[in-house]
């Protein structure tokens, strides 16, 4: 059983990355970041481009965030910041005058945002903030036209804030949002809204910011494609803005790739264990279909029409499932449970405790939950609580393990679900053997009777069970029963 035992418990740290919970904190912010701008061009059809540039400008120039910089407020609130993904909006362009505007917009977004899965059903995973950022003028910087600078708190503006050559491509910088982001619980990812009604937005992969056209045509499915690619890591799926044939080499980000069906099933690479499948909700059916980030030959996407390539369409199910790992990998090393008896790996003596865990379940399903001694599943404690000595374990040393796993269809990859959609919990727990159990056998039964009235007849202390000590009468007869008939009491 030790031997076991140590197997099994350091098999189950093993897949603990740490034990303690920790303040999460914005990622650095890279000298050049690589950037996603898309926007509609006015027909419901995704263009744009990749780019790489200094976002951040105001990191060089002393600026700080100043004092009494902004309001606070966290509009959606499902559990502690630092085992949740935070989601902070910021807004630019809105004067004191228009903060209504710019509550009623983020309003609409997450609204919308809690309609469109993944974010649906991963509700319960995601916080949202919202941080009032008031600008001395309205509106951002070239709009309408290049040229047209207003004096804003965030420095929003198109042309990448007269850094790119495309018109669309609609910045922040980068320092001073997540400045203002970082007065919020938690903030690993920004959504920047400009006060416009001009199309434009850019996904930062490096300071994870997402930047929308807060009026514009489709913002809402907007700010869900840029998330697809800063909150997702997903590539566009759409093809122009780039050259006709991609000639260069495999690109690392899952949902594209330089093989066709065949090429990726033979070198099962990419998307090659999703081929022929298909999800009610979501683009499909998966296959390699030609045209994707920019050029239309030489390079292949999972699904006819997916979200990355068109607004108002869903995910497919390579971009469905990197959602489901963004949304259960932000740092926190039990995604799946939010509380249950500490500490991990504690040690328990006795016969009768009560062990819980307390799971993160997603909004439109429960987890599956099972409890084991060591590697032994226990039959039909599948609750979220387990009274040890239910269990009726004989005396001795044990490990005890709770597990949880989401059981969602919409995960192919048995192996992603175990490293992403698994958790589990254990103690070491020393059973004694329970009062009435007078023959120490690991049964309560009728031999502990008449080892009982033996003793009783005999006058011996073991059987003066009740006060008043030295007394033998029914008082401790009735205190044996007890113990008798109900073990667990
Ligand atoms: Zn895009």
């Amino acid at each position: 059983m030790p031997s076991f035992a140590l197997v099994l418990v350091s098999s189950v740290v093993a897949v603990l990355p740490a034990l303690q919970a920790r303040a999460q904190s914005a990622p650095p912010i890279p000298d050049q970041e690589r950037i996603r701008t898309c926007y509609d061009r006015g027909d419901g059809v995704l263009t744009g481009r990749a780019l790489g540039m200094d976002t951040a400008p105001s990191r060089r120039t002393g600026w700080t965030l100043p004092r009494g910089a902004a309001n606070v407020v966290t509009l959606e609130n499902n559990g502690p910041s630092d085992q949740r993904l935070d989601i902070v909006f910021v807004g630019d362009g809105y004067t004191e005058a228009e903060l209504p505007l710019f509550r009623a917009q983020v309003d609409a977004q997450v609204q919308a945002l809690f309609q469109t899965e993944p974010f649906k059903t991963y509700r319960s995973h995601i916080n949202i903030h919202r941080v009032d950022v008031i600008s001395n003028e309205s509106g951002v910087d070239h709009d309408p036209t290049l040229g047209v600078l207003r004096d804003t708190a965030l420095d929003m503006g198109f042309w990448c804030m007269g850094a790119s050559d495309i018109e669309r491509s609609l910045c922040v910088d980068s320092f001073k949002a997540r400045s203002y982001s970082a007065l919020a619980p938690g903030d690993e990812h920004v959504v920047a809204l400009a006060n416009s009604s001009k199309n434009g937005g850019a996904a930062f992969f490096g300071s994870l910011i997402s930047c929308v056209s807060a009026d514009a045509f489709n913002p809402h499915s907007t700010l869900h494609h840029e998330l697809g690619h800063s909150l997702f890591t997903l590539e566009d799926e759409y093809s122009t803005g780039g050259p006709a044939t991609y000639t260069g080499p495999e690109f690392g980000r899952r949902n594209i790739s330089i093989h066709d069906e065949l090429e990726q099933l033979k070198l099962e690479t990419k998307w090659w264990y999703l081929m022929g499948q298909s999800l009610a909700g979501f683009d499909g059916p998966t296959g390699a279909y030609e045209g994707a980030r920019y050029s239309r030959f030489g390079i292949f996407r999972p699904s006819p029409d997916s979200l990355m390539r068109s607004l108002n369409r869903p995910h497919n199910l390579v971009g469905l499932e990197q959602g489901i790992r963004a949304l259960h990998t932000f740092g926190d090393p039990f995604p799946l449970i939010d509380d249950a008896t500490q500490p991990f790996l504690g040690e328990f003596v006795g016969h009768d405790h009560e062990f819980f865990v307390t799971p993160l379940h997603p909004s439109t399903h429960e987890l599956t939950i099972w409890w084991q001694l060591g590697l032994d599943v226990i039959p039909g404690q599948t609750g979220t609580t387990l009274r040890l000595c239910e269990l009726q374990l004989q005396p001795g040393e044990y490990t005890l393990v709770v597990k949880l796993r989401d059981d969602t269809p919409w995960i192919f990859d048995e192996d992603f679900r175990q490293q992403n959609l698994f958790a589990n919990w254990a103690w070491r727990i020393t059973i004694e053997t329970p009062p009435a159990d007078r023959t120490a056998d690991g049964r309560i039964d009728f031999g502990d009777v008449l080892d009982f009235l033996a003793d009783f007849a005999d006058q011996s202390p073991r059987a003066d069970m009740a006060e008043p000590k030295g007394q033998f009468d029914a008082a401790d007869v009735l205190a044996f029963l007890e113990r008798f008939t109900a073990p667990c009491g």
